[in-house]
């Protein structure tokens, strides 16, 4: 099968393309026929070594992709044949006592699909059945497959930090990947939704996600801007994307007794917090950002029913994907981009 393969750390000459077997099917093993994959930031880091995921090379990376059963196990009873079906991101085991708990996302044996087993950027990409979902087949692959980021938007928001209709939130890094499905996420749940984006070219593009405030923290203060919007209140959640010199402000920005949630860290990863102020202000700061196959099922039906709308910036052949890391790493790139193998 064609693949792109990641056999070093480093640049992009690190990935090829190029022909490797279709890979075996264990009894309780789905084989999808990849139709849309997407990508995804975390794969830069990967390439670069810089993931901390420690992945095996070489390596297909992929984490989000759609597509088609064309083999199952002897041993699989829900997915036959010519199913639509979405690889799970999270491969938890089914076995521990947080799988057993429904809490799959923090399974204790995870694998994660394109960064510690092999994922879709390729033709094929296997499957344990337990983490397979059924797609309704009206659904096109390449919504699913950019769409998958919606789940980590959906975990962050309405599971982590219990965003409930009327709330206010802000989200910043709201331009990006995750960013952008949480803006949706956010006004689906009913949410207020202020949005931080860091420059002014970004600002049209959030306002038209639905964002009801947009803020430029390239020329604006961030917390005396949201505190102005609430009238000196602030947010009740927070949701951290980006990490670093934003984290204080969207603490701050967080009323007393309100929630932050934190999902990621490139802007950086190691700060200073005053931790009287949080237990003072009874702040709740949640990680997050892996969900469960529950959350994946839910996010489906809303895709298909259109509520979710990912945005997608280009379609590319899978043998392009240097091409679409570069366009990544110069970061102009608005929604996701979709590889057809
Ligand atoms: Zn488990």
């Amino acid at each position: 099968m064609h693949a792109m393969l990641l056999t070093g750390f480093g640049g992009p000459e690190h990935l090829r393309h190029t022909e490797v077997p279709v890979p075996t099917l264990e009894d309780d093993e789905v084989l999808i026929r990849v139709r849309a994959a997407a990508t995804n930031r975390v794969e830069i880091d990967i390439r670069r070594g810089l993931s901390g995921l420690g992945p095996p090379l070489p390596l297909v990376m992929g984490p989000d992709g759609a597509g088609e059963a064309v083999a199952v196990g002897v041993a699989v009873k829900d997915i036959v044949v010519g199913d639509h079906v979405l690889p799970h991101t999270m491969v938890s085991c089914g076995r521990c006592e947080n799988c057993q708990r429904g809490r799959d996302n923090v399974c204790r044996r995870i694998r994660i699909l394109g960064s510690t087993m092999w994922g879709c950027h390729a033709e094929y990409v296997v499957a344990p059945a337990h983490r397979v979902v059924k797609l309704p087949p009206e659904l096109p692959f390449e919504v699913m497959a950019a769409g998958n980021k919606f789940c980590t938007a959906w975990e962050a928001l309405a599971v982590t930090a219990g965003l409930r209709a009327g709330e206010v939130v802000l989200i910043n890094a709201a331009a990006g990947g995750v960013g952008s499905c949480a803006v949706q996420v956010a006004r689906h749940l009913g949410a207020r939704v202020i949005a931080a984006v860091g420059s002014a070219a970004k600002i049209d593009q959030v306002r038209a996600n639905g964002a009801d405030e947009v803020i430029d923290y390239g020329t604006t203060d961030l917390l005396e801007r949201v505190r102005s919007l609430t009238d000196g209140r602030g947010v009740d959640v927070g949701l951290d994307i980006a990490g670093g010199a934003l984290f204080h402000p969207t603490l701050q920005s967080v009323t007393d007794g309100g929630r932050l949630a934190l999902i990621g860290a490139h802007a950086g990863k190691m700060i200073e917090i005053d931790l009287t102020d949080l237990f003072r202000r009874h702040v709740a700061v949640m990680g997050c950002g892996r969900w469960t196959k529950a959350i994946s099922q839910h996010v489906v039906g809303l895709l298909a029913a259109g509520a979710l709308k990912p945005t997608i910036f280009k379609t590319m052949t899978l043998a392009a994907l240097n091409e679409a890391h570069a366009l990544m790493s110069d970061r102009t790139v608005n929604g996701r981009i979709v590889l057809l193998p």
